[in-house]
């Protein structure tokens, strides 16, 4: 924990002080642009590798960026959805997978998801990566089917999340986008799901 206590003390001594003004025009309202829905991993920090900061992003995090579609019940993603699309009123929805996804490799290998039934639920959510899957990109090497598998993953929740009713209806009243992004820790690159082509490309075009 003192690692943690250390890195306030020096976030207050150092950095609020600079930007006080910033947090006190946050302190009280909030109108971020986007929803990023992301993979609970530690590895991806969304304000480092997108150059946002406090205010900018609406996240929702769980393992394998999932959106679930009907649990029966309410879930947390999808409470969030609602509100950040109703209440908050984002522009754009992002959904971002990445490689070497351990709740990807979970769900191919299913080992040890008999001692978590909680996670082992979560991760029926991932099934439709199995019918989106993408072509496999050489680029991956050995990876590249459970690459191929997790981007498909991101399509299949971008389906998911243009099912939400929400979502759907801020889309058809043409004041909501969605997306579909990978991110390679290895490389630090991001591609976007094109609609069209149907396929993930460079966001660096
Ligand atoms: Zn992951």
């Amino acid at each position: 924990m003192q690692r943690l206590i250390e890195g306030h003390r020096k976030f207050r001594a150092e950095v609020f002080p600079q930007r006080k003004d910033e947090f006190h025009l946050l302190a009280e309202s909030q109108a971020p642009e986007w929803l990023f829905i992301t993979c609970s991993d530690s590895r991806i920090v969304p304000d480092l590798i997108l150059g946002t900061g406090p205010g900018d992003l609406f996240i929702s995090r769980s393992i394998g960026n999932v959106v679930p579609t009907s649990m029966g019940d309410v879930d947390g993603v999808t409470a969030t959805i609602e509100y950040a699309v109703d209440v908050l009123r984002v522009k754009h929805v992002i959904v971002c997978g990445h490689s070497d996804c351990g709740a990807l490799k979970a769900a191919v290998n299913r080992q040890g998801l008999e001692k978590l039934p909680k996670a082992s639920r979560w991760l029926q959510h991932v099934e439709a990566a199995f019918s989106n899957r993408q072509p496999p990109d050489e680029a991956d090497g050995a990876h590249a089917e459970l690459y191929s598998l997790i981007r498909g993953n991101v399509v299949g929740q971008l389906l998911n999340l243009k099912a939400q009713p929400s979502v759907g209806r801020a889309m058809r009243e043409g004041r909501l986008e969605v997306h579909g992004w990978y991110y390679d820790i290895l490389s630090g690159r991001i591609e976007r799901f094109d609609e069209e082509s149907r396929r993930f490309v460079p966001l660096l075009g």
